[in-house]
This record gives structure tokens, C-alpha cells and sequence, in this order.
């Protein structure tokens, strides 16, 4: 793990940053399971609210806590860990910027996973990967369109929608839908058929939901 300054800033934080209030459905220490940093821990902000509502779904992000960056502040720096993923919900549909100043001033590395509905700022975050949900909302534009994960759901949908969308992004993943409720081999069906889709497409890799089989958020 690469040092991280936890006191480092605290006397420049600016009191309006501190007080931004988010709305918080968890935050948690684990192990990335899917995507470029799989395999790598992380701390995971999970934030309220989702301008979607893919039927897939697996977050509750109807229930939050409002709490102050202070304390989302606070959470995080309980864990031993200086990477950080804002997640959802949709995240971006917070003013991240409070926040992200604390995290960054304390030396933390700032990813986001969005549905790419909404433009993220230069300069607000380290790693951007973006999950369309295009296959479900064809009308929905994608505002987010460079970054530097593509992380595509796979549910039978045509590759080509996204040859334009992908020259924006430097690694390109497809991940099987994995349903809680379905069956070992309903599961292992949406794995064979992503899986055969890879081998035919070698430009995309195979993202796999690791967390889920090991029973972890
Ligand atoms: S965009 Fe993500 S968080 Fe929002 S409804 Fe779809 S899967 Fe859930």
C-alpha cells in the first residue's frame, strides 16, 4: 500500500467542505472484485440516489444516511487503506468536489464508477470507469465519454453500440449480469455466453464479479 498522509491538509480544510452534506448508503473497506483493479483493496463510498433504475440492480439506493463530508471523512480514515471508490447510486450526481479535496489533501487516490449520465469534471477524480446502461436506456446520453475503464454489463446487447463510445477509454470490459436470485447455473449460463463473447471480441476483456462468489460487498 503507497504511503498516504492521513493528517496532512486538516488545518487547511476549508469549514464550507467540511459541512457539504452527502447522502450515504454505506461505506466499507474490500477487495475490488471486478474491472482493471480487481483484486486490489479499496474503501468503497457508496452514495444514495440514481438518476436509472436498471432492473439488474443490486444497491438499495433508496436508503441513506445524510451526513456531512466531516464524517464520510471520518469513516473512511478508520480503514488502513489510501484508495478509495465512489460508487452508488450515481455519485455524480453529488458536488464531489468538497469531499474529494479532504480525500486528496490526506494523500488518498479517488476512483468513481458512474453511469456516465453526467459530465465529470477535469481534474476531480484519478481513475474514471464508466458502465452504460445503454442497453437498457438506448435514450439516454452518455455525457462522460473519455476516462479509463469501460465496463459494459452483457446481457446479449450488440457490441457495435459502443464503437464510438470506447475510443474514449483505455481498457474495455464486458461482465456478465449476476443475478442473486438466479440459480448456480442461470448464473453459470450469463458467464459461458459473456465468456464466448470475449473469445470472438479479443479487444474486450472478461470482468468478473469475484466479490460475488466469495459472499462480500
Ligand atoms: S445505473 Fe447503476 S446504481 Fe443506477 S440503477 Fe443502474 S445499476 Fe443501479
Amino acid at each position: 500500500m503507497e504511503p498516504c498522509d492521513r493528517s496532512g491538509g486538516a488545518s487547511l480544510d476549508n469549514p464550507s467542505d467540511l459541512a457539504q452534506l452527502y447522502n450515504i448508503v454505506e461505506i466499507f473497506h474490500s477487495v475490488q472484485g471486478e474491472g482493471f483493479h480487481s483484486g486490489i483493496p479499496h474503501v468503497f463510498v457508496r452514495f444514495g440516489v440514481c438518476n436509472l433504475r436498471c432492473e439488474w440492480c443490486d444497491t438499495n439506493f433508496d436508503e441513506y444516511t445524510t451526513m456531512p463530508a466531516i464524517d464520510v471523512l471520518a469513516e473512511v480514515m478508520k480503514h488502513k487503506c489510501s484508495r478509495i471508490i465512489f460508487t452508488g447510486g450515481e455519485p455524480m450526481l453529488n458536488d464531489l468536489w468538497p469531499l474529494a479535496r479532504l480525500l486528496k489533501a490526506r494523500g488518498y487516490t479517488l476512483s468513481v464508477e458512474t453511469n456516465g449520465t453526467i459530465a465529470i469534471p477535469d481534474g476531480l477524480l484519478d481513475w474514471i470507469c464508466v458502465s452504460p446502461k445503454d442497453q437498457m436506456y438506448p435514450k439516454v446520453a452518455i455525457k462522460q465519454r473519455e476516462g479509463d475503464e469501460l465496463k459494459c454489463v452483457y446481457v446479449g446487447q450488440p457490441l457495435a453500440m459502443y464503437d464510438d463510445l470506447r475510443k474514449g477509454f483505455e481498457h474495455h470490459y464486458l461482465q456478465p449480469l449476476y443475478d442473486d436470485e438466479a440459480t448456480v447455473q442461470d448464473n453459470g449460463a450469463s458467464f459461458a455466453l459473456t465468456e464466448a463473447v470475449v473469445k470472438d471480441n479479443p479487444s474486450w476483456r472478461l470482468s468478473l464479479q469475484t466479490h460475488k462468489w466469495m459472499g462480500v460487498d
